[in-house]
């Protein structure tokens, strides 16, 4: 089937307007907020319905084509960058909010609707989706369960993960399944599990049965001003090991104050090394108590200076801050390369000090902003994307972060996937029979690789290579030392 063919059946399926192929139009879809690498779908659609994606899927089949779901595009992996071209199917239309049902406390949703406009929409009902990625108010909720992201209020509420109560899919053969009824409790394999977090490479959603979390009765916020980042980090660690558990503990180093503080007025003194954001939230009753606790610990670990809200409009201010200290970066630098990797919490203080001497062999400013109750490192890489030598050394700092995360006994990604931007690192965290073992789920979803391809897998290893890896016992040591494996040049 040649390109206009394919292009004339989508119209038929999905509708003319539906269906994008103009090679202007395409470079909007040719990475999402990882813009290291960029390719180029061979065409995009924006079906409005369930069977209209699985007649698409099927016809993808047939023509050979990868399926490269998309939602809002601000992934930060490449998980949606259509890595060797294919059909993007974009979830834009599919944006609707079908069922609230408070009496059951689930909502019922399509994939495309925005993450914060759930939560505005569930306001009036007293409830909220909980998980809310500093992205909000751009990214979608199917990007949210492919990804299984977190955002600032996780620490307490849990990742996308714990909020996902069921899904429809449609599969890389056509068909179409629901991995749950909307009901907490499940019988049998763990579908929904299984395709949270597989980052489109399995299933396309096209609906989701959606946790309610209740509105808090109150919600308290502070700024804590420290030295350094070191004491800031280090305070984090004391918060949560005495038992106290707030909403949210976010922290911005000197830089990322310096790019906030004219944006948003917040007036923070830019000697200030590090600010703490720290969010309490519950019943009104109590809750000054809680926060009076951990003030004192701040206070006993240097803080400077410690801010309340004294209102919603100052909360909102904070807090906006904060989500969009990423976007304010463009104050300091055209590009940046945002490394997100975990380490344990104690390790915080060790690992920040370590990304300042990066940035220092690299001679390139990195600031920091992240989720510091997770242990959730945001190394900001500031550079420019048009100097090759600058874009080099980003490469060369980013590894670094993942080596000193992994190191002090962390993880490459806390929330933003692996899709190609981590999928070499894969590896250095898991064995050869690991991943064999995922690749052999892969494949009994994927068997032709249609959804996603060159996605999470260390690259050059397709799934069926990875499986029968697995069968014939071969190590990736074996791989890096000995020549191609038998099992491999076959
Ligand atoms: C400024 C900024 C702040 C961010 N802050 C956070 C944060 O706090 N926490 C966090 O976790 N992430 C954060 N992110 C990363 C990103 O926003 C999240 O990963 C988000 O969930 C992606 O949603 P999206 O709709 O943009 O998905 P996309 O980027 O379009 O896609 C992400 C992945 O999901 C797949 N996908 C999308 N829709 C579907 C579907 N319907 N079915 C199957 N697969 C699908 C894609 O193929 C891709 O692999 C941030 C990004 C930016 C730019």
């Amino acid at each position: 089937m040649n390109r206009t063919e394919l292009i004339e059946e989508l119209r038929h399926i999905v509708g003319p307007h539906s269906v994008i192929h103009r090679p202007e139009d395409l470079l909007t879809y040719d990475a999402d907020g990882c813009v290291m690498d960029t390719h180029d779908p061979h065409v995009v659609v924006v079906p409005s319905t369930t069977e209209q994606i699985a007649t698409v899927v099927k016809l993808a089949a047939r023509a050979g084509m990868p399926i490269v779901p998309r939602g809002a595009g601000t992934g930060l992996s490449g998980g949606a960058t259509p890595m060797s071209g294919g059909i993007v199917v974009s979830t834009a239309r599919m944006d609707k909010i079908l069922e609230v049902d408070t009496r059951n406390s689930r909502v019922r949703v399509q994939p495309g609707v925005i993450n914060f406009e759930l939560s505005q929409y569930l306001k009036p009902y007293g409830y909220q989706f909980a998980p809310d990625p500093s992205s909000q108010k751009a990214c979608t909720v199917g990007g949210n369960i492919a990804n299984n992201s977190g955002g600032p209020h996780c620490l307490k509420y849990g990742i996308t993960a714990s909020h996902v109560l069921g899904v429809q899919v449609v599969l890389p053969s056509g068909e179409t399944i629901w991995t749950g009824d909307g009901t907490p409790s499940t019988m049998g394999y763990d579908l929904t599990g299984v395709l949270t977090g597989s980052e489109g490479t399995i299933g396309l959603v096209t609906e989701a049965w959606l946790k309610l979390t209740r509105l808090p009765e109150a919600v308290r916020v502070v700024l804590a001003l420290f030295p350094d980042i070191a004491s800031s980090s280090a305070t984090v660690s004391q918060i949560v090991a005495s038992g106290l558990l707030p909403a949210a503990l976010e922290i911005m180093d000197r830089l990322a104050i310096k790019a906030v503080n004219d944006m948003y007025k917040l007036g923070l003194p830019e000697a200030a090394g590090a600010a703490l954001l720290i969010e309490v939230d519950g019943v009104e009753d109590g809750l000054d108590e809680l926060l009076t606790e951990i003030v004192a610990i701040c206070e006993r670990n240097g803080a400077l200076e410690v801010r309340p809200a004294r209102n919603a409009a100052e909360q909102n201010q904070v807090w906006a801050a904060r989500k969009n200290a990423f976007g304010a970066m463009g104050r300091l630098a055209p590009t940046y390369y945002l490394v997100d990797t975990v380490v344990p919490r104690t390790c915080l203080p060790y690992t920040l000090d370590q990304v300042g001497y990066i940035a220092k062999n690299f001679d390139l400013p990195i600031a920091n902003v992240f989720h510091a109750g997770d242990g959730n490192l945001h190394p900001l890489i500031l550079f420019d994307r048009r100097n090759r030598s600058q874009n080099q050394r980003a490469l060369e700092a980013a590894t670094e972060v993942m080596r000193v995360s992994i190191e002090q006994g962390g993880v490459i990604s806390g929330e933003h996937g692996i899709g190609v931007e981590k999928q070499d690192y894969m590896t250095l965290l898991f064995s050869t029979d690991d991943l064999a073992a995922m690749a052999s789920l892969h494949q009994s979803f994927d068997p032709t690789d249609l959804f996603n391809p060159g996605k999470v897998f260390p690259k050059g290893k397709g799934c069926g290579e990875l499986a029968a890896l697995r069968r014939a016992g071969v190590q990736w040591s074996d791989l890096k030392t000995g020549g191609v494996p038998a099992v491999l040049s076959s």
